[in-house]
């Protein structure tokens, strides 16, 4: 359909799981495409090789979102290799899940330091290249669970709704610059995280979801191609939920 011809985007924790098919769906529909990925560099080398063509660049980059510095060189190597940045999607996510009475300090700043302080350093680093277009779309990827919260995800709840603060404020600061910021909020998706999750937090998942079923990566990236594209053009400062009716 070629919703995002002629466009540009960086999308952390391409190499696997929901943005895997972000980058699959943006390619699909016409956008040069920079990911990123903490370790899996075979999965990365693969994407890129099935991807590109003479139609379509595709080029993987090994970054550590939680690295501030690391983010800093990412947006200025994409800038050299792109020219441009028009939509940044902040995809990279982790959980290291336990009870509050058995979670270790180090539990809760690898996740916030992952989940969230990424979503500061990417959108910060990329910010004066779109004030300087007057145009950019930024997505964050948080989650239900931000919403409404998990027993042993108070870690990952706590980044995920901060990460909802952080897009308002943001879709606040720069709106007038015709940059859009907003989030969305996946209930449960059939990725290798969700793999991770015991049978019974997964029942109970089901239970409550209203579609009985869980959603695919493919779902949320379509949620991305709808906010990322001019399908979006005057959306700003939402989460999105994309749960099969859960957060109702
Ligand atoms: P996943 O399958 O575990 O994939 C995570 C991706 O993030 C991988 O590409 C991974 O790279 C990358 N990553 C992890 N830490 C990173 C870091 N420090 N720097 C750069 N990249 C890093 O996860 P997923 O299920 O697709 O989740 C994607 C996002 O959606 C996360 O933010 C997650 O919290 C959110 N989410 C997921 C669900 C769900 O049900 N799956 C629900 C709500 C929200 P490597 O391959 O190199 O490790």
């Amino acid at each position: 359909m070629g919703l995002l011809k002629g466009k540009m985007a960086l999308i952390t924790g391409g190499s696997r799981g929901i943005g895997e098919s972000i980058v699959r769906k943006f390619v699909s529909e016409g956008a040069a495409v920079a990911f990123t990925y903490r370790s899996s560099s075979e999965k990365a080398d693969k994407i890129v090789a099935e991807l590109s063509s003479a139609h379509s660049k595709v080029k993987a980059y090994q970054s550590d979102a939680a690295d501030f510095a690391q983010a800093e060189l990412l947006i200025k190597s994409v800038l050299e290799d792109f020219d441009k940045i028009d939509i940044l999607v902040n995809n990279a996510g982790i959980t290291q899940d336990n009870l509050l009475m058995r979670m270790s300090e180090e539990q809760w700043d690898n996740v916030i330091n992952v989940n969230l302080k990424s979503v500061f350093n990417l959108t910060k680093h990329v910010m004066r290249h779109m004030m300087r277009n007057r145009a950019g779309s930024i997505i964050n990827m948080s989650s239900v669970v931000g919403v409404f919260g998990n027993a042993g995800q108070a870690n990952y709840a706590a980044s995920k709704a901060g990460i909802i603060g952080f897009t308002k404020s943001v879709a606040k600061e720069v709106g007038s610059r015709n940059i859009r910021c907003n989030a969305i909020a996946p209930g449960f998706i059939e990725t290798d995280m969700t793999e991770e999750l015991d049978d019974k937090t997964k029942e109970a998942f089901l239970s409550g979801i209203p579609m009985k079923r869980l959603g695919q990566g493919e779902e949320v990236a379509n949620t991305c191609l709808f906010l990322g594209s001019d399908l979006g053009s005057y959306i700003s400062g939402q989460t999105i939920s994309v749960c099969g009716g859960l957060n109702t």
